[in-house]
């Protein structure tokens, strides 16, 4: 610790010096000592100014040498400057308050004042260690439900986040006026654009620019105006198939979905097929699966039906391959969109598919 100069200018045998010039000096003193590398502790400045034998307290008892018509002014200064050490003192242990929060030991270069612990890594520094994240289910479902489409032949093609009214409606057998917009009708940017509500919109792009035969998968992330529900989401992740060739049967479209499910969850998946009804294939079917998350028990996530619909697909209807150039007494195909969220739901057992978009870290820190 530095030596004091202003304590030996108060001996007893020396000429005393002003109060201002004591203030001064003190004040001198202690603005290095809190620049002082490596930091002085709090208990040690406080002994050094304020304690019995303190700068700041032998300080105040100079005051009875003081002139009688200077004692009032001199004891303002001097309470002053009491004041203004505290006020030191309480800044500098608020810090080292914040280091012991921290769990960081050492007072070596450590920035208490950054967003992260950037000084901590390393054993002789003991501290918190960085989060390292990790990638979202849908993300790890979505690239498994690529590569197993892959190997079967398909190749990717990713869906825009926006598109015009043609390729998202029109070419896909959804005429204006059509019913079946209304839950695909969500927001139109002012040149009419729309968030994709299907995957489907890549469909006439593909179907008029490649040559059969044609195996597609399209990935996007899409938009509905839904009521949403333990398992229906106004935002999803969908992978759309299309596949067209020559004496293409329905028969195709099933063998290639079952490959798929059995692949994705490693294991034979019961399913079933059931008529439903979409504009762009004919006839329109829903491809369903074992309720994976009751185990065929009933639940709310398959509302205590035991099966989940997984795939609405069909054939490709013959307007919509005609709208792309392609004579469908020729050709024929099937499409089908698959929702990733679906396969991430019923994989992990979780019963709600809102938590998949909620951003709640407790909930996917579940998937590290
Ligand atoms: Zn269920």
């Amino acid at each position: 610790m530095p030596k004091s100069h202003s304590s030996k200018r108060a001996g007893k045998n020396d000429r005393k010096p002003s109060i201002s010039a004591l203030v001064r000096d003190i004040k001198k003193q202690l603005l290095s000592d809190l620049q002082s590398d490596p930091p002085i502790s709090t208990a040690q400045l406080k002994t050094k100014y304020l304690g019995k034998q303190g700068m700041v307290t032998r300080a105040m008892k100079e005051i009875g040498a003081v002139a009688p018509e200077k004692r009032s002014e001199a004891g303002k200064e001097l309470n002053t400057l009491k004041l203004w050490a505290e006020g030191q003192m309480s800044r500098v242990s608020e810090t080292e308050k914040m280091r012991l929060d921290s769990g960081i030991a050492s007072d070596d270069g450590f920035d208490v004042t950054a967003p992260f612990p950037p000084n901590t890594t390393g054993s002789e520094r003991p501290g918190l260690e960085p989060k390292v994240g990790t990638l979202h289910p849908l993300t790890t479902v979505g690239e498994k439900a690529i590569r197993i489409f892959e190997s079967m032949g398909f190749h990717l093609v990713e869906a825009r986040r926006l598109d015009d009214d043609y390729n998202s409606f029109e070419a896909l057998n959804i005429p204006k006026g059509h019913p079946a917009r209304d839950l695909w009708d969500t927001f139109w940017t002012e040149d009419r654009l729309i968030p994709i509500p299907h995957t489907s919109a890549m469909q006439n792009r593909i179907l008029s620019s490649v040559k059969p035969p044609i195996r597609e998968i399209i990935v996007g992330k899409c938009f509905r105006n839904e009521a949403t529900d333990a398992s229906h989401e106004h935002t999803f992740y969908q992978l759309e198939g299309v596949y067209v060739d020559k004496n293409v049967t329905l028969t195709d479209l099933i063998g290639t979905l079952s490959h798929f499910m059995n692949a994705f969850y490693g294991r034979d998946i019961k399913y079933k097929i059931q008529p439903s009804y979409f504009p762009f294939v004919e006839p329109g079917l829903e491809f369903l699966i074992e309720c994976l998350v009751c185990g065929q028990r009933g639940c709310p996530f398959c509302h205590y039906s035991k099966w989940v619909e997984v795939i609405p697909c069909g054939p490709i209807h013959p307007n919509v391959l005609r709208e792309s150039g392609l004579n469908p007494d020729e050709y024929s195909g099937f499409a089908w969109g698959l929702g990733f969220d679906r396969l991430v739901i019923l994989r992990n057992q979780i019963s709600d598919i809102r938590l998949l978009h909620s951003g709640d870290l407790k909930f996917l820190e579940q998937f590290r």
